[in-house]
């Protein structure tokens, strides 16, 4: 493998789409990631940008991209560039030019650029108004990140094409139908770039181009626009790209890149990442790349992608202080060739975890919980293992036989109790509701270091809020039933 590792890039992606942090956050994090073996950041700024003129009501400087507050002021985004590169982290932004535009399409002003009228996925590309938006947003994406070298323009899980009447008619008169739609939209944005901006090198998401025939991707002279992103984000049990993937790429395009994943990859609303799942994920790609690495040209390199939300109105899943420990690991893995128990404690001892065991797998919970670490925002990982301890005490209590027999809701509902079962379940939810109290304290006050009042809000009112409020409910309700003291069927009920 030391021929497809040496020199090439190691990019960590940064999805600001979902929890960005602070700035101060990036002040720790960045060095770190140098010291770990980054090289760079594919920056998915997506509405976190602060767009300006035009498109001020997309980016954060709107006040509209989060519920409250701009997350980056145009300092604040310059001075997040100026870390990454006195920490010599090379620097490729990344935005979205015709699925995933949701963050653009939800606002009125650009409604009337959907490919489908209710959904806020894609743009229709026969639009005459959707060229000058896209161009738009690139050029002052290219503007304010000086130096770079590429551009990432997306275009992955473009779920709707073809469907507005004047792209049905381009289908029905095209070669390669619904793909001449998909390669004309992308060539005409990768010729805007090559046209204004020479020097930039145009990255794309791949999966869009796995079902289109070869000759359509000659044809159309993908090769010379763009250099696909291979993106596959199973472990091995599940990994299956087709081996014939390879030798088409290989005719078509000369620079190939891949992405991996660390965290954002599993279930839609996970809290902490699965370990295991992305170091294998990891060793899947080492041993796709020992059989067909050699058919491509130019490897230029990995992403390791961390994704913040599977899309734009997604809920949150896994924060980036949540995945540190994950990313060290498959980062490791990835420079090791492979993963070995070597890897795992050295981890586990840079990260602070001394002789605890750094786990691979998710355990049963609750799980103990590591009282000092020291990596950039490790309390807030801790906050979230606690979290994930309550929630199953929770789930435990709410999910008990005890309470299905003798304190469900129709029982309760008809004053029909007996307090000799309620006095055994009212101090295991008194004392939950006690801590889900001190863990909320806690975690507000390690989140706001590092994280907006947006993102705490979102993270309070999801996870914590209603087991919150039903565990009070739940006290509440076993109170007035000791106070009733066993009676007969409908009592007070029957008689209100
Ligand atoms: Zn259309």
């Amino acid at each position: 493998m030391d021929n497809l590792q040496f020199g090439m890039q190691r990019l960590i992606h940064l999805d600001l789409k979902g929890a960005p942090p602070k700035l101060c956050y990036f002040e720790k994090f960045l060095p770190f990631l140098k010291e770990i073996g980054a090289t760079g950041l594919l920056i998915e700024w997506e509405d976190t940008f602060p767009y300006t003129r035009d498109l001020m009501q997309i980016g954060g400087l709107s006040n509209s991209a989060q519920a409250t507050g701009a997350p980056y002021t145009i300092e604040e985004a310059k001075q997040l560039l100026d870390i990454a590169a006195d920490c010599g982290l090379t620097v490729i932004p990344l935005v979205q030019t015709f699925g995933h535009l949701e963050y653009i399409l939800k606002h009125e002003q650009w409604r009337g650029l959907r490919e489908v009228e209710l959904y806020p996925s894609s743009i229709c590309p026969s639009h005459s108004e959707t060229m000058p938006l896209i161009r738009s947003m690139i050029k002052q994406i290219v503007a304010f990140h000086s130096n770079i070298q590429y551009i990432h323009i997306g275009a992955d899980e473009v779920w709707h094409m073809g469907l507005c009447s004047s792209c049905f008619k381009r289908t029905q008169s095209s070669k390669y139908g619904i793909a001449t739609i998909y390669l004309e939209h992308v060539t005409e944005v990768a010729q805007y770039i090559k046209e204004n901006f020479p020097n930039l090198k145009i990255i794309i998401w791949d999966d869009m181009l796995r079902n289109i025939d070869i000759n359509a991707l000659q044809e159309y002279a993908m090769g010379t626009l763009v250099e696909p992103m291979v993106w596959h984000y199973n472990s091995s049990e599940t990994f299956n790209l087709a081996a014939s993937l390879w030798d088409k790429y290989s005719n078509v395009f000369s620079n190939v890149w891949i992405a991996s994943a660390y965290k954002g990859a599993t279930s839609s609303c996970q809290i902490l990442p699965v370990n295991k799942y992305h170091i294998s994920n990891h060793e899947a790609w080492l041993s796709v790349l020992s059989v067909h690495g050699g058919k491509i040209a130019n490897f230029r390199g990995i992403v390791l992608t961390g994704w913040s939300r599977f899309d734009h109105y997604a809920t949150l899943c896994e924060l980036l202080p949540c995945s540190v420990p994950t990313l060290c690991l498959c980062l490791k893995t990835w420079l090791m060739g492979g993963h070995s128990n070597e890897i795992s404690n050295s981890v586990a001892k840079m990260l602070g975890y001394g002789d605890t065991f750094l786990g691979l797998e998710m355990l049963d919970k609750p799980n103990n919980i590591a009282s000092q670490l020291n990596f950039p925002g490790w309390q807030i990982m801790m906050g979230f293992e606690w979290f994930l301890n309550i929630r199953m005490k929770y789930r435990n209590i709410v999910n008990s036989d005890q309470m299905s027999t003798w304190f469900n809701e129709w029982q309760v509902l008809n004053n029909y109790t007996n307090p000799m079962q309620i006095e055994s379940l009212l101090p295991p939810i008194t004392n939950l509701c006690m801590e889900i109290s001190s863990l909320e304290n806690f975690l507000k006050g390690h989140l706001q270091v590092y994280f907006h009042s947006h993102t705490i809000d979102e993270l309070m009112g999801t996870l914590l809020s209603p087991i919150k409020q039903h565990l009070r409910q739940l006290k509440c309700e076993c109170e007035t039933q000791i106070s009733n003291g066993c009676r007969i069927r409908g009592h007070k009920r029957l008689n209100a």
